[in-house]
């Protein structure tokens, strides 16, 4: 021994070197690389300048209120996703975010921000600017974070259904549908407060405890009998009447039907005066108590049977007859039987539409019964006219019963006081009029899932007409002006394209800036005063729903849009509006595919909440919470990992236990792409790369695996089944790459010397898996993927990955024959390595290059095939022209292994599966200082007395 300091053969291995961190920083790096895509103008040169067709997602605006929720990231980064993809393979894909800007939400808040007497003296306009800066402000802060999460946008330039030229081009769709006589005005009942004298919207209810009505049970005598019915009556059919219950006797001077319903028995009952009455069978002993008389059933019918029975008003001169309603009848309370106003409740109203009933409303603005009531004219429906409605129930005999009921009640939130329901006139897209234009432009898109077509037939083909009028001020006015003194309607083309052309140089204000003779066109302007400008607003579906205008057309995107793409309560919503008025206007649906995606849920199947404190904060998630130890900011990319991973046609989990799985796989990802770029350091393509034909069979099976994970990728990214890349990414770093091919290659990369082949032809795999590897990961890591790209050690023309356009493979790489011998090396190998671990375990072996092994096949003839096919393998890769790397010993990670004969060493484990016996012995010779392996001819350099000849050969290299 010499006193001098050994040397350390550490140093003359080939260590990983990269800048690229094992862990993201992605608080610092994310931005930084958002910042790199900023600077190189990435998102609008190539959505630009592509040399593919334009692709057009079209993207359905969210509400511009409120904190960006998990939600809103399933949807967004889906999208992002298929833009990112649609970039790469050379496509102009522009995406134009939106924001749905006006409405009651936002109405609401600004009032609730507002002291009572700013609110009393607020006029509209100054109402609609403080809506209008509001919006703006929301927009901006969800702008923010759709960005901080990677989206790529037209962000400078994103639509706002509040803007002038948005406005502008929903007039004209709205003006198109007027022309072609699509709308019309007619009566619909709403929510109608008389204390203050405006219809109000549900989120201006409130309902008070206690609210008690005077609710009546009340006998309409019936004047005829449909035939059958009256034959099987026979004499019960005398003094017949159907009897109703009733909590607001005031609408039955509105009365036009009692319905039933078609599913339920009813019976009719001798009361024991002589009378009968008709009530749901179910309700019939509750009744008796109730009304106090015995009601002895004398036939019991089915609803349906009912349809047509004819009774009088009992207060009023006139006849009406007994429909069918809905489900909305039970047996919960009442009689079974429901006294119908068309004008004074939806399920009325729905009911009158089917019969063609009259939506009579006998009441005025202020609450008071107007002369269609008769002799109840003048009385008001919240004060005085129940009693005097009860009273003369009782004169004629129709009283059967009086209570006082409490019940849930609703109440105007401004003045407290009890609101009605009152039909008040509306404006109404008839669906009727393009119904089966409809229908067939749904046949013609593609929806995804299929199952979404059933979903918005049904809904279309049963849909009634379509209320896009308002009572409200911030939204765009429906543009039409109502004579003084008859009510007559001026909407026609030109005021449309006057309006049209004053909301796109003013935007919508001017509406409430410009009195009628500013707003009105020239042959109408010289009688203005005849003219009052409406106060309506447009349902803000209708808003959205003419994006296809405001937004696709107006910015020279596809129309009819590729894709529609958002949660499945759309086909009821966004999906369906915009339909309607695509299909209005121009005959066919605004999109050709529709992809819809479920909902979030926390990890046991619950809905986020507040109060289950089961809700993931997206913002968290990405950049941390206050205590970083609980909350570590994951990253953007953790979170798009998260989209990628779920299979979005069904409701989507999340919580900490699935975020801690996701970053672990970001984690293997990452450290995969890291010993990839570290193994590169001193590698130089142009000089160093080893054409694919003199590449080991090894090398080209990792090409041909490479190939077959482009394939499978690019078909999962075409059909959006991301969750399937999400597998096999997973799949490709841990098995094939970590477990199989990196691992054998170990001894390639450091221990070989740097510029030998052996390590040359390794790194040009790396670099082509890498390279591949980088793009695949693009859409959904899009962070990560830029980061590799950033840290390559060597020139690329590309200066970003997203450059380089969707990841190929040479047809070359494509040697699926290579698959079954490997298959077979590896199921070798799998069962080598369960030997060496079980010696490990039992203490008789440390590392597997200790180990020298023995194979011994066609030991079982029952197993004959199997061995047969492992020797063809073996064979196979025997006639390698890369010995030194298709090298079965270094493969299994053993120092020595041998084929039949003579096994020298003290067998520490024996096994057979398969037909092949493999035995497990210590290898002979000593370790050698720098590689590990166990060799016999440690010590023959004198210079290097501790390494094997190959270790000696490596360092004397000139
Ligand atoms: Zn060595």
């Amino acid at each position: 021994m010499t006193a001098s300091t050994p040397v350390s053969y550490k140093d003359t291995l080939n260590l990983l070197q990269t800048a690229f961190g094992m862990r993201a920083n992605a608080k610092v790096r994310e931005p930084e690389l958002q910042a790199l895509w900023a600077e190189l103008d990435l998102y609008e040169r190539l959505s630009q300048d592509n040399p593919g067709p334009v692709f057009t997602l079209h993207d359905g605006p969210p509400y511009a209120n409120g904190a960006l929720h998990v939600g809103h990231a399933l949807n967004k980064i889906l999208k992002d996703i298929i833009n990112k993809t649609a970039l790469l393979q050379g496509k102009r894909a522009r995406f134009v975010p939106g924001w749905d800007c006006h409405g009651l939400p936002i109405e609401l808040k600004v009032l609730q921000g507002l002291k009572a007497e700013e609110r009393a003296s607020l006029t509209p306009l100054a109402l609609r600017e403080k809506a209008h800066a509001y919006a703006l402000e929301q927009v901006e802060l969800q702008k923010a974070g759709f960005e901080r999460w990677g989206i790529w946008a037209d962000w400078d330039q994103p639509y706002l259904t509040l803007h002038k030229s948005y406005e502008a081009a929903q007039i004209g769709v709205f003006g198109q549908m007027v022309l072609a006589g699509h709308i019309y005005r007619g009566l619909k009942p709403v929510h109608w407060s008389p204390s203050s004298r405006t219809a109000l919207a549900e989120a201006e209810l409130e309902y008070p405890d206690g609210h008690v009505s005077p609710s009546v049970y009340a006998a309409f005598p019936v004047v005829e009998l449909p035939a059958a019915l009256a034959s099987q009556l026979g004499d019960a059919a005398r003094d017949l009447a159907v009897a109703i219950w009733t909590t607001t006797p005031w609408t039955l001077p509105a009365n036009l039907a009692v319905s039933v319903n078609a599913t339920l028995d009813y019976c009719v009952c001798a009361t024991g005066q002589g009378r009968h009455l008709l009530v749901a069978a179910e309700l019939r002993s509750s009744l008796e108590s109730t009304l106090g008389m015995t009601l002895t059933p004398v036939l019991q019918v089915k609803g349906c049977d009912l349809e047509g029975i004819v009774y009088r008003h009992p207060l009023l001169e006139r006849t009406s007859e007994v429909v069918i309603g809905g489900d909305y009848i039970t047996t919960e309370s009442g009689t079974g039987l429901v006294h119908t106003a068309p004008g004074h409740g939806v399920d009325d109203f729905n009911t009158g539409r089917k019969y063609n009933l009259k939506v009579l409303c006998p009441v005025d603005e202020a609450g008071n019964l107007t002369a269609e009531a008769g002799p109840f004219a003048g009385l008001n429906v919240l004060k005085d006219a129940n009693g005097a409605i009860i009273t003369a129930l009782r004169e004629v005999g129709a009283l059967l019963a009086e209570a006082p009921y409490e019940h849930r009640y609703p109440y105007d939130w401004r003045t407290k006081k009890p609101t009605i329901f009152r039909a008040t006139e509306q404006w109404f897209a008839s669906v009727e009029g393009f119904r089966d234009a409809a229908l067939q432009s749904i046949a013609a898109v593609e929806w995804l899932p299929a199952s979404g077509r059933n979903r918005i037939e049904a809904m279309v083909r049963e849909r009634g007409d379509w209320c896009i009028s308002r009572q409200r001020t911030w939204g765009v006015p429906i543009p039409v002006f109502y004579h003084r003194t008859t009510g007559e309607v001026l909407l026609n083309a030109a005021t449309l394209s006057h309006i049209q052309q004053l909301f796109a140089e003013h935007g919508s204000d001017v509406w409430w800036q410009r009195d009628e003779a500013a707003l009105l066109p020239a042959p109408y302007a010289a009688e203005a005063e005849q003219w009052r400008k409406g106060t309506d607003t447009m349902d803000v579906w209708f808003d959205s729903g003419s994006s296809w205008a405001g937004v696709v057309k107006e910015r020279g995107l596809n129309y009819p849009a590729d894709l529609y793409l958002e949660g499945s309560d759309q086909h009821r919503g966004w999906f369906q509006s915009s339909l309607l008025t695509s299909v209005a206007v121009n005959g066919h649906a605004p999109y050709k595919r529709v992809l819809t995606h479920g909902f979030t849920l926390d990890e046991k199947g619950r809905k986020m909440s507040k109060s289950l404190g089961n809700v993931i904060d997206p913002a968290v998630l990405v950049e941390g919470g206050k205590n970083e130890k609980q909350d570590p900011p994951y990253g953007a990319d953790v979170l798009r990992l998260w989209v990628s991973s779920v299979d979005y046609s069904a409701d989507v989990p999340l919580g900490p236990g699935i975020v801690k799985q996701l970053a672990d796989v970001y984690r293997k990802v990452r450290n995969t792409a890291r010993y990839l770029l570290g193994n590169l350091h001193d590698f130089v393509p142009e000089r160093d790369a080893v054409p694919y034909e003199q590449l080991p069979l090894l090398d080209q099976w990792m090409l041909q695996r490479t190939a077959a994970l482009i394939n499978s990728v690019t078909g999962d990214f075409e059909r959006y089944e991301f969750y399937r890349f999400f597998q096999a990414l997973q799949n490709f770093c841990v098995v094939d790459l970590s477990n199989v091919y990196l691992d054998i290659a170990k001894d390639r990369l450091y221990v070989s010397g740097a510029d030998d082949v052996r390590r040359r032809s390794c790194q040009t795999v790396l670099q082509l898996v890498l390279e591949r590897l980088a793009g695949l990961i693009a859409p959904v890591l899009c962070h990560m993927a830029e980061d590799i790209w950033q840290n390559l050690p060597y020139a690329v023309a590309e200066r970003s990955v997203f450059e380089r356009g969707w990841p190929s493979a040479p047809e070359a790489w494509r040697r699926p024959e290579l698959e079954p011998p490997m298959n077979q090396i590896l199921e070798l190998r799998a069962l080598v390595n369960r030997q060496l671990e079980s010696c490990r375990a039992g203490g008789s072996l440390g590392a597997s290059l200790e180990a020298q092994v023995q194979l011994e096949l066609g030991v079982d003839a029952a197993a004959a095939g199997s061995s047969d096919a492992l020797q063809a393998a073996l064979d196979w890769l025997q006639s390698s022209a890369h010995p030194a790397t298709d090298n079965l010993a270094d493969w299994l990670l053993v120092s020595h292994l041998q084929i039949g004969g003579a096994f020298a060493g003290e067998v520490l484990s024996e096994a057979v599966e398969a037909g092949v016996r493999v035995r497990v012995a210590k290898a002979s010779g000593s370790k050698c200082e720098r590689c590990w392996h166990y060799e016999g001819d440690i010590g023959s350099s004198s210079a290097h007395p501790s390494l094997c000849g190959r270790c000696v050969a490596v360092l004397e290299q000139p």
